[in-house]
């Protein structure tokens, strides 16, 4: 149960696709029962092994402009032709609870919640290099070389915002990145800013105020 008063940190984690952010991320989910993830709301197909509300909740274009209208997003973007959004309340109600939220979402998306939630903690994950990215976005070479030539225009794209977020993790060794992104989340939890709501009695008892 958090304290009175006691709000989770926004974590917002972009990348290029290539650079291993999904797979990062559900390994903080295991390694930190205080993590949520945000799932979010798209408007792109499913794709083979995705599963409605787990992935995302896939919706048509036509109930997703609905809610765009009806304001159920903090933060909503076209990538790459889909729609993709976080919804509103479930994010503002998950923190409310004093629990931590990680949103993974493009540098549009981080650049609306940075606007709307300054206090949140951006991260940006990259591969160790330009040609390590083409190898894992060029996979079995089995696409179409105009489909990976769109896939490397589009992780350069999202690189050139990477200046944009609170910290850098460079995902060469899977468990190093790993270890890099707990910190961030631990080093947050310490801040005194969001100690002195958790441990206010203890210190008002340690400073003769209790
Ligand atoms: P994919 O379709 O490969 O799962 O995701 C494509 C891109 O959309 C990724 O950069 C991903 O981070 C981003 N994305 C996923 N969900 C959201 C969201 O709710 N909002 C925004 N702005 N981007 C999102």
């Amino acid at each position: 149960m958090s304290q009175a008063g006691e709000q989770g940190t926004l974590f917002v984690i972009s990348a290029p696709s290539g650079a291993g952010k999904t797979s990062l991320v559900a390994e903080m989910l295991k390694n930190d029962a205080k993590l949520g993830v945000s799932i979010s709301h798209t408007t792109r197909p499913m794709r083979e092994g995705e599963q409605d509300g787990v992935n995302y909740h896939f919706v048509s274009r036509d109930e997703f402009e609905a809610m765009i209208a009806r304001g159920d997003f903090l933060e909503h973007a076209d990538v790459f032709g889909n729609y993709y959004g976080t919804s509103q309340v479930w994010v503002r109600e998950t923190l409310a609870r004093g629990e931590d939220v990680i949103l993974e979402i493009d540098w549009q998306g981080a650049e609306q919640v940075r606007r709307l939630i300054p206090e949140c903690v951006s991260i940006f994950i990259v591969p160790p290099s330009a040609e390590v990215l083409r190898e894992r976005l060029t996979g079995r070479g089995t696409d179409a070389p105009d489909v990976v030539e769109r896939r490397l225009r589009e992780a350069t794209e999202e690189c050139s915002h990477a200046l944009e977020f609170d910290y850098l993790v460079v995902n060469d060794d899977f468990q190093v990145a790993l270890a890099d992104l707990l910190a961030i989340v631990r080093s947050q939890r310490l801040r005194m800013q969001v100690q002195q709501v958790r441990h206010r009695d203890l210190l008002a008892g340690l400073s003769g105020k209790a």
